[in-house]
C-alpha cells in the first residue's frame, strides 16, 4: 500500500496564483482518463496515489497537487510549479496554490535523467506491477524505499543507462508504483494505456 500522504523531502512552497500552461488542459485530461481507470485514485484508508507532471522550461515542472487523488477532475488551482529538485540535499523548491505531489522527486529524477522527457506518469496498478516485475522489466531495487533520495538516485540511474527519451520503470520497493515517461503526455500516456491493457487482459 502506497505511503503518498507523506513529504519525507524537506518541502519549500510559496504559495501563488495557478500556473498557466497552454498543455494544462492535454494534462489535466490524460489525468482523467487515468482517473477512470483506476490508475489514480484513493485507496480505502483515504490515502491518493498517482501523479502527474510536465515540463515547463529547463528542469521545471508542472505537477498534480499533494492530496489530491481522491477527485475525478482538478481545477489548475490544484497543480503546482516545481522549481527545482535537489536529490542530493533531498529538496524541493515549489510554487502555486498547492504543494506539489509528494513524490515530485521521483519525476525530477526522470527530468533530470532524460532531457528528452517532456512528460511523466506515476500510477498505482497491483496488476500492471507484478506483471512488470514478472516480466522482469526495467525496475528499481527492492530496497530503494518510496519518496526517498536512494529511489531518486535508483531512478536516475536506471532512466540514464536505458538511454531513451520515452520508457517504463517499476518501482520495487513502492508497492503498486509505476512511472511511464515520454517527449510528449501523449506518449507517456500512450505507455501507461499499453501497460494497464497488457496486464489486465
Ligand atoms: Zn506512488
Amino acid at each position: 500500500m502506497g505511503d503518498e500522504g507523506y513529504v519525507k523531502y524537506t518541502a519549500e512552497h510559496t504559495r501563488g496564483a495557478a500556473i498557466a500552461h497552454p498543455l494544462w488542459p492535454v494534462l489535466n485530461n490524460a489525468r482523467t482518463q487515468l482517473y477512470d481507470l483506476g490508475l489514480i485514485g484513493v485507496y480505502p484508508n483515504g490515502i491518493g496515489f498517482g501523479n502527474l507532471s510536465i515540463r515547463t522550461a529547463g528542469d521545471e515542472f508542472l505537477i498534480s497537487g499533494t492530496a489530491t487523488g481522491a477527485k475525478r477532475e482538478l481545477s489548475p488551482d490544484e497543480y503546482c510549479l516545481v522549481r527545482s529538485c535537489d536529490i542530493e540535499g533531498n529538496r524541493v523548491v515549489s510554487r502555486g496554490p498547492i504543494q506539489a505531489s509528494s513524490e515530485s522527486m521521483s519525476h525530477g529524477a526522470i527530468y533530470r535523467a532524460c532531457p528528452k522527457a517532456a512528460a511523466v506518469i506515476h500510477i498505482h496498478s497491483k496488476a500492471v506491477f507484478g506483471g512488470m516485475l514478472g516480466d522482469d522489466l526495467l525496475s528499481t531495487p527492492k530496497d530503494a524505499a518510496y519518496g526517498t533520495p536512494e529511489m531518486a538516485h535508483a531512478i536516475s540511474n536506471a532512466v540514464g543507462q536505458s538511454g531513451n527519451s520515452h520508457g517504463q520503470i517499476v518501482l520495487a520497493g513502492h508497492d503498486e508504483g509505476v512511472i511511464t515517461w515520454g517527449v510528449s503526455i501523449d506518449e507517456a500516456l500512450a505507455l501507461a494505456l499499453k501497460l494497464y491493457n497488457k496486464y489486465n487482459s
